[in-house]
């Protein structure tokens, strides 16, 4: 059995969004997961730990959560930029990715790679699920790293004690609900949620804090 992933989480301001570097001991690139609005600091991490990018992931396509694309494609070219199929119009689309409406309208590189639910992501030795959990946004995805625990990457659909909104324009509260009933309060109490904002926390504990969506 492999020895868990390093995992560093970046904050940036100003929406407290987190970016997770992902990686293995015996390796030399990573996973960045949700470049935001600070991209140097993660290009900073990167240096610190002298890994690149093997890909660049994003579960949604939100500002807060792509704003960091551009400047990692810009330093790490060959790094592939990977997105759920019903996001991948979020990131060229400044009213759609809520970068607009907030008042400081930002675009991505395209997507270099689209996924849907089951597919497996499999780069900087190791291999991610992707589970489509929309209503947040309409094609936002979680990424399943299995191992003793699982891990989730989990965007802005479940957070510690908390769930995504679902009241921006192509929310659908309805959505968010059922597949956090159903694709993750299924899965084993121990498996960590790495969310989009806050603090990490299991799928144990929020089954129990969360009347909302059982
Ligand atoms: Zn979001």
């Amino acid at each position: 059995m492999q020895p868990p992933p390093n995992i560093e989480t970046i904050v940036s301001m100003p929406f407290a969004e987190n970016t997770y570097v992902v990686w293995r001991d015996d390796r030399d690139d990573a996973l960045v997961i949700d470049p935001g609005l600070q991209p140097e600091l993660i290009l900073d991490f990167l240096a610190e730990i002298r890994r690149k990018p093997a890909a660049i992931l994003n579960t949604h396509g939100h500002a807060d959560h792509i704003g960091g694309n551009q400047a990692m494609k810009a330093a790490f070219p060959d790094a592939p930029l990977i997105i759920g199929a019903n996001e991948a119009p979020l990131l060229t689309d400044a009213d759609a990715n809520l970068s607009a409406p907030f008042g400081m309208p930002i675009v991505s590189p395209m997507a270099d790679r689209t996924v849907r639910e089951g597919e497996i992501i499999e780069e900087a030795g190791m291999q991610l699920e992707v589970i489509e959990v929309p209503g947040h946004s309409p094609g936002h995805v979680v990424y399943l790293l299995r191992g003793n625990p699982d891990r989730i990457f989990g965007g802005d659909v479940l957070f510690r004690e908390g769930i995504g909104r679902f009241d921006f324009p192509n929310s659908d509260g309805r959505l968010l609900f059922l597949g956090i009933r159903q694709k993750l309060f299924t899965m084993p109490g121990d498996t960590i949620v790495y969310p989009g904002h806050g603090e990490p926390t299991t799928i144990g504990h929020e089954r129990k804090k969360q009347s909302l969506c059982r």
